[in-house]
């Protein structure tokens, strides 16, 4: 029994504790009144962060989020009173500007302190509000000071809508106390939805320095449009006046050279921030990707900060704690809450530290006065931090030297800068679109050219214009006036940036303009007609060997006629009987005369033979030799005519510059105040000054343009002086031409652009990366053998000719034959030695006399006949 009753008083005594926790423990309902997800989320998270953040604490709060729309007060309004009901004890937000108005009065009729996180420019201010953005008067007294401090004294400011002009109002104070140009712009949208007219005219004012006040819905589309329009460079200062500036990505401005500086409360990319944001955006049903790129707007961060610092004020009441729980509010009736003022009142006359925008403090009408903020630049490293502006001091600390300068940005680069690039149409460099649509900016070209620059810009990131050279003229320096003209002349002048076509770098022009690495190679050659086939001929069989041949085959056939002849007479063994049955002959007879000589060896040419047998060894070897060269011969001819029958050999009236400057009946040009033109002016060598006499003399011949010279060359007889590459391209699609000899010289194509320009060095090297990665061929082959009726004529223009075989290319046979020939003429004399020495050996006579004896009657070429001594006969008998 006891026991029971002991147990009974434990359980009363829980009971009355845990009674007694729960009552200490009091329960307020916070309402959020929100059209921006990121707010409900952030609103959920942040309470739930506050009642964790003191251990043992009697107060705990409730979100009570409701979703409003942007612009329907009436939603708005539903929202509020919904809250009410629920028995908030404050509202935040909206997240809306435009419902601000109607949530407050609620508020203040029913006495909820409402704790707004936009900036109301609304003057007259309702008792119950609090707005924790900094007060724009404060923002622009920093973007005055900024303005003088950079000295600027012409600006354009740039304003979104009335709001906006509301909040730059402060700006007018330069003009008065500064005497500040200052000229005011809204920032409307065009019939096509963009800003670029509005950006357009003021890229043609003189202003260069800008000063933008945007939401942060539109700035990144604005300043992409700014950069779209050529705004983006070097030339422009831009001040961004919303303190969202860091949530933006400025990474496709931070290399075009463009100063922008602005302010924030705080920095959305320090590591605490990003937690904050992480865990809140780990609330929302969002991609992954979508939440790597999100950063903390102003707005939620002053929520964050607005929660902890209401949770705050509650805390810091322990005495009415208990008495503020609200129970319910109904809009229709006329009931209010108390304590209302109370917290208000606590809340304007705090100074507290926020969590992430700092120093929050009030003035008498709720509005938020002295806090710091961040002054930031872009640099090519993002946004920096360059300095702080101190609100209560007015006083500026710079961290480091401010370089709003602009001779320094242009060595940032050409990423995202937009360059004009000049061009005159030249096939197929640059041509306009043939297409039924109207087009217009850079779309209504095509072109190597235009694909090139269009690659150099994906490689440097930079932007650009196409203007075209409406007289065609590439650029001429006039020696008489000292003055260029073409498109050369626009660079000079700064009314172009690049220039590209068939632009061939020339050192006139390099003194004048700078020129990158080329990207074409090319020579002067001649477009002519293409060679028609020779007429047949009656001599055709002599075409096989060249006249050259045929001189030497004579010589060879006389020289070894010749040769056989003098070895029959040397040769014992070739002195015969004249009647082999007579056993003593009174003389010898040599069957080698020089007309069987001859008749032998046109025998062996025409491989006939002729009955002549020689015995002596030597005329045999010359036989051999002979019939061997004349087996080369024959086979090289033959051979060679079988070519000539069979391929059809074609005639130009001229094979290169030289013939064509002798002759007189073709008349020939090339384009006026081109580089073509220059390289005949210019040259030292007596045929090309004959060109350029001629050219001088008959101005009647030089073209407007390349296009023109085809004409006249498909149609006159005009040969056209032209670049190789066009000619390559021309001969493709016009199939009656054909370039005719080879390169007059070796020069490039290059893009021109101001002297000593800071961007020559990366587009070269751009221009060698294109080279080695291929891309340059790819795009010629596109444009000569692909495009525009590209490989038409895709017969080659180099035709197979049969030639004539010259010396060098039979010269050895003849060598060795006149080698065999040379061996057979010692073997014969050797021959008739020995002989003679037996001879003398046997009789003892004197050698020398008996060879003497010999010779002499070897070269009396008179007779064929050699009378036989007394002793030569009975030394014949003893041989028989
Ligand atoms: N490429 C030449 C120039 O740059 C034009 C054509 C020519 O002269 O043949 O002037």
């Amino acid at each position: 029994m006891i026991h029971r009753q002991i147990i009974k008083c434990v359980l009363f005594i829980l009971l009355v504790s845990l009674l007694d926790v729960i009552a200490e423990n009091s329960i307020y309902r916070i309402g959020g009144l929100f059209s921006d997800s990121m707010h409900q989320a952030a609103f959920r998270v942040l309470v739930n962060k506050v009642n964790n953040r003191y251990s043992n604490s009697p107060i705990e709060f409730i979100a009570e989020p409701y979703n409003t729309s942007y612009y329907n007060s009436l939603d708005a309004r539903k929202g509020v009173c919904a809250l009410m009901e629920r028995g908030v004890i404050g509202v935040f937000g909206p997240s809306s500007p435009y419902t601000s108005k109607y949530i407050q009065a609620i508020c203040d009729e029913k006495e909820i302190p409402q704790i707004e996180i936009h900036f109301d420019a609304k003057v007259d201010r309702n008792k119950c509000v609090i707005n924790l953005h900094p007060h724009p008067e404060q923002i622009f007294q920093f973007f005055n000071y900024l303005i003088a401090y950079l000295g600027w004294d012409k600006v354009i400011i740039l304003f979104e809508d009335n709001e906006s002009l509301l909040r730059i109002s402060p700006l007018l104070e330069l003009n008065m106390e500064l005497g500040i140009d200052l000229v005011f712009t809204q920032l409307d949208k065009d019939s096509a939805g963009s800003y670029r007219t509005v950006l357009n005219a003021l890229k043609k004012s003189p202003y260069k320095n800008i000063l933008l006040d945007c939401s942060i819905d539109v700035l990144e589309e604005v300043l992409t449009q700014a950069q779209q329009v050529g705004l983006m460079t070097d030339e422009y200062n831009f001040i961004i006046t919303n303190l969202d500036i860091s949530v933006i990505d400025l990474e496709p401005f931070q290399y075009g050279g463009v100063n922008i500086t602005g302010a924030r409360i705080f920095d959305p990319t320090s590591e605490d921030v990003k937690q904050l944001t992480k865990e809140i955006l780990d609330t929302m049903r969002i991609p992954n990707e979508e939440k790597e790129n999100r950063y903390l707007k102003l707005t939620t961060a002053l929520l964050v900060d607005g929660i902890h610092l209401f949770y705050d004020v509650i805390h810091g009441m322990p005495d009415i704690q208990s008495d503020i729980l609200l129970e319910s509010l109904d809009c229709r009736d006329s009931d209010s809450w108390m304590y209302g003022y109370t917290i208000v009142n606590q809340i304007k006359g705090r100074d507290y530290d926020g969590i992430i925008t700092g120093k929050i403090k009030f003035d008498g009408e709720g509005f938020r006065r002295d806090f710091k903020m961040d002054i930031v630049e872009l640099t090519e490293n993002g946004l920096t931090k360059v300095g702080e502006w101190n609100t209560t001091s007015k006083t500026m600390n710079i961290l480091r030297q401010y370089t709003g300068n602009t001779e320094q940005s242009s060595e940032i680069g050409l990423f995202n800068r937009t360059f004009k690039v000049i061009t005159c149409l030249t096939d197929p460099y640059v041509m306009i679109k043939q297409i039924p649509e109207q087009l217009v900016g850079n779309d209504r070209y095509e072109g190597f050219g235009v694909d090139v620059i269009d690659e150099l810009s994906l490689l440097l990131g930079f932007n650009y214009t196409i203007l075209e050279q409406k007289d065609g003229i590439i650029g001429n320096f006039n020696r008489s006036t000292n003055e260029w003209n073409g498109m050369v002349r626009e660079i000079i002048d700064g009314n172009a940036d690049l220039a590209i076509t068939d632009l061939t770098i020339t050192s006139e022009r390099e003194n004048a303009v700078d020129f990158t690495m080329p990207f074409m190679n090319l020579g002067i050659s001649i477009l002519y007609r293409k060679p028609k086939p020779v007429p047949p001929s009656l001599f055709m069989f002599t075409s096989p060997f060249s006249t050259g041949v045929w001189i030497m085959l004579g010589v060879a056939y006389l020289l070894v006629s010749i040769s056989i002849f003098i070895m029959g007479r040397l040769s014992p063994s070739e002195w015969t009987s004249p009647f082999p049955c007579i056993e003593e002959p009174e003389y010898l007879i040599n069957q080698f005369s020089i007309r069987n000589s001859l008749w032998f060896t046109i025998g062996g040419l025409l491989q006939q033979g002729s009955e002549l047998a020689p015995t002596s060894i030597s005329i045999r070897t010359v036989s051999g030799f002979w019939w061997f060269f004349v087996l080369i011969m024959v086979a090289s001819y033959t051979a060679n005519l079988a070519a000539f029958l069979t391929v059809e050999t074609l005639v130009t009236p001229f094979k290169n510059i030289e013939e064509l400057a002798r002759q007189t009946e073709i008349q020939y040009g090339a384009k006026r105040q081109g580089a073509t033109e220059n390289f005949f002016r210019d040259s030292n060598l007596s045929s090309y000054r004959n060109i350029w006499n001629h050219l001088k003399e008959h101005p009647e011949y030089m073209t407007k343009d390349n296009e023109e010279g085809v004409k006249r060359v498909e149609s006159e007889n005009y040969a056209y002086f032209m670049e190789s590459t066009t000619i390559e391209y021309i001969v493709q699609r016009h199939c009656s031409l054909a370039q005719v000899g080879g390169l007059l010289d070796d020069k490039g194509y290059g893009i021109a652009m101001k002297k000593e320009s800071p961007y020559r060095n990366d587009l070269s090297t751009a221009v060698i990366k294109l080279q080695e990665t291929g891309k340059l061929t790819q795009l010629k082959i596109k444009w000569w053998k692909e495009k525009r009726g590209g490989s038409t004529c895709s017969v080659s223009s180099e035709t197979s000719e049969a030639e004539a075989l010259g010396l060098k290319n039979v010269g050895g046979v003849f060598l060795v034959l006149f080698v065999g020939a040379f061996l057979g003429l010692v073997g014969s004399f050797t021959e008739m030695a020995a002989h003679v020495y037996a001879k003398c050996k046997v009789r003892k006579l004197s050698f020398k006399k008996e060879l003497r004896k010999e010779l002499g009657i070897t070269f009396k070429f008179k007779t064929n006949m050699k009378q036989l001594s007394m002793e030569s006969l009975s030394e014949n008998n003893k041989d028989c």
